[in-house]
């Protein structure tokens, strides 16, 4: 049974939860800029007496929050970053920006935190109750978005002392989290060329922006000779600045994705070369900035268990008659064809609902491992390093999309606070089984010891110095 201590802690301290995710929601910050939404969670689990060390990983805005001491060591994962031109105002159902082309919490990160840090306080007062031993530690994660958080939490070995981490995501569903997502690496390739005029002395000009679009086109065909699971995308971040000057500076800017990290190693080392064919082309110099890289995502079937078993035994949040009226309205913003699909992808998915839900209510029958989704996360380098479970819960409509504005009023609204304060509960119920039986930590850390036999985990940054804190 899941310890009720917990469930109640979450349900009694409700107003400070609401508190803190609205004010993480109500100031949007980018990732590694999140200097408020960071410290709106680390002073709120210092005054609760939680060890706080901040600044970590050589990034301002990363933190842990620890307390209790001894085995089990259980990880809660927080996130708080948000998306750029998702500025929203709360309550509506249309787009109605607040500060046009500022950012918004379109991923519902303002939940995800805040349910991480409700969770770990959870545990503090069954850890006090002396209910369960252990040490709980928060970790306060940016720029997830960017994929770069995790991934040099990792690289800093903050977990190197952790034997289970769990965590959740805001979605439209209630289930565990069982798929993977794509590994990724993200880099910036400068071309310098040798500028002159365009139409009078064409000769003495090299461009820059001839090597970017050879590179473009070299990558294209690319494409034909990877694995059709390959996802590869471009911007061109500078161009030149008139046609009437040969650019001597141009660059463009990569994801490689693919469903294992050692793929995108492979296909990213082509893509290496291809930049320097087109420097060869064009008598251009280069250099490649690799911003961050990340896992794909490691399910463990112990944990996974364990949350769905939980989210069973609490049961799902209901939603009353007022917030099924906002739903249908950011619904209908969408479309029916796209809440049809929506629903029937559930139901593919091992979801009772029927057609017409506004708001799932139920627990999703366990799905996924082995399936891959279209995104990319870097919970993944966490996974390949500890034992990790996560579970998605409803904040949203069925078919609002991720990263949209209709999902940035969702996240502001009691809908969001009904799944937050869910996700906290069985994230806490879950930790606290885990302090209790050190069996279950025993058979989640043998199942990762087979997964990972064999392919011990090497950082995509290994070679970076520091996050890209300056974009
Ligand atoms: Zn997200």
């Amino acid at each position: 049974m899941p310890l009720q201590t917990v469930v109640d802690f979450v349900q009694e301290k409700a107003p400070l939860f609401q508190e803190l995710s609205d004010r993480i929601w109500e100031s949007p910050e980018l990732g590694l800029h999140e200097v408020r939404s960071s410290a709106v969670l680390a002073d709120a689990l210092e005054a609760d007496g939680f060890h706080v060390e901040r600044g970590v990983a050589w990034m301002p805005t990363a933190f842990t929050a620890t307390y209790g001491e001894g085995r089990p060591v259980i990880g809660l994962l927080g996130e708080f970053d948000a998306l750029p031109s998702l500025s929203q105002a709360r309550g509506v159902a249309e787009h109605r920006p607040l500060v046009a082309g500022g950012p918004g919490h379109g991923c519902g990160h303002n939940l995800l935190g805040t349910a991480a840090a409700a969770a770990a306080m959870a545990v503090k007062r069954a850890i006090d109750r002396g209910q369960v031993r252990g040490t709980v530690r928060f970790y306060g994660c940016p720029a997830e978005e960017t994929l770069v958080g995790k991934v040099f939490m990792v690289k800093a070995g903050l977990f190197a002392d952790v034997d289970c981490a769990l965590t959740w995501h805001p979605g439209s569903n209630n289930a565990v989290a069982n798929g993977s997502s794509l590994a990724m690496n993200s880099a910036k390739f400068t071309f310098h060329g040798v500028s002159s005029h365009a139409a009078a002395a064409p000769d003495r000009g090299r461009s820059a922006l001839d090597a970017v679009e050879l590179m473009n086109v070299g990558v294209n065909f690319l494409r034909e000779h990877v694995p059709s699971t390959t996802r590869i995308h471009y911007v061109i971040t500078n161009g030149g600045l008139g046609p009437n000057v040969v650019p001597n500076e141009a660059q463009v800017w990569y994801y490689v994705r693919a469903p294992k990290r050692r793929d995108v190693e492979e296909i990213y080392g082509r893509v290496l070369n291809i930049a320097k064919g087109a420097c060869q082309m064009t008598d251009t110099t280069h250099d490649v900035r690799l911003l961050c890289g990340c896992y794909d995502t490691l399910a463990n079937r112990v944990l996974g268990d364990r949350m769905h078993a939980n989210m069973t035994a609490i049961g799902a949040p209901k939603f009353t008659e007022e917030e099924r009226h906002l739903a249908r309205q950011l619904q209908a913003s969408v479309g029916e064809v796209a809440v049809a699909k929506a629903i029937e992808q559930m139901r593919k998915h091992g979801a009772e609902v029927a057609p017409g839900t506004e708001l799932y209510e139920a627990v999703a029958a366990q799905w996924g491992y082995g399936e891959v989704g279209g995104g990319s996360t870097d919970v993944g380098d966490v996974s390949y390093v500890v034992p990790t479970a996560q579970v998605n819960t409803v904040t949203a409509p069925i078919a609002t999309p991720g990263h949209s504005w209709q999902n940035v009023v969702a996240v502001g609204s009691s809908i969001g606070q009904k799944g937050m304060r869910y996700a906290a509960q069985v994230m806490a119920t879950t930790c606290c089984d885990l302090m209790r039986d050190p069996e279950l930590v025993s058979k989640a850390q043998a199942e990762f010891r087979e997964a990972t036999a064999g392919s011990p985990y090497v950082s995509p940054v290994r070679d970076v110095a520091e996050p890209p804190l300056n974009g």
